[in-house]
């Protein structure tokens, strides 16, 4: 037994749906990212299909991310190319709704120069890692309620390519406390679309 306490991951439920059905192997990298990185912040992600979703499923704590564009890392080109936003909130009244998107096309395309850079076997790898960050980062927002960015970590503004394709990306303490406290609402929000 472990003897110490880690204290239980407070769920949340995040309905996907893509675009294009990813390659397992990047798919594998996005959930792994995802999940490393909200877990640290004690948010554990349960993953649904938002096809298969009911409507009577209830939640404290939920997302719905569309992925659009290309989840995979064909047809690179060496052009460096900035693409602009990689990924986005809804907004209603200054009020984020927990609806998000993950441009994949964009993020291939912003990555694609030094995605090249790295040996074939480890791209879907690196390149949903990726993905996953900027996911991290619109869950951010939503599980915070918040359009505010901070300086450091995923949360802030703007991405460099090294921070989407380093080993480790993480949030800063400053972050956390705040998704934290974000975490403690219990006022779930109403989808409105
Ligand atoms: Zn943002």
């Amino acid at each position: 037994m472990c003897a110490q306490s880690i204290p239980p991951l407070s769920p949340a439920t995040l309905y996907t749906e893509f675009q294009q059905a990813p390659p397992a192997a990047v798919m594998d990298a996005i959930r792994g990212e995802a999940e490393a990185i909200m877990g640290r912040l004690g948010i554990g992600l349960e993953w649904r299909s938002l096809a298969g979703a009911t409507g009577s499923e209830v939640s404290i704590q939920l997302a719905v991310i569309r992925f659009r564009g290309r989840c995979d890392v064909n047809g690179l080109s060496p052009h460096r190319v900035q693409p602009g936003a990689l990924g986005w909130t809804h907004e209603s009244d200054g009020v984020i709704l927990p609806f998000g998107a993950v441009d994949c096309d964009r993020i291939r395309t912003f990555l694609q120069a030094d995605l090249l850079g790295v040996p074939a076997g480890g791209r879907d790898l690196v390149f949903g890692r990726a993905v996953g960050r900027v996911l991290a980062h619109e869950l951010y927002h939503i599980f915070t309620r918040s359009p505010h960015h901070s300086p450091e970590g995923v949360g802030k503004a703007a991405y460099a390519v090294r921070d989407l394709l380093a080993g480790r990306f993480v949030f800063d303490a400053s972050e956390s406390m705040e998704l934290r406290n974000g975490q403690l609402r219990v006022d779930a929000a109403e989808p409105t679309h």
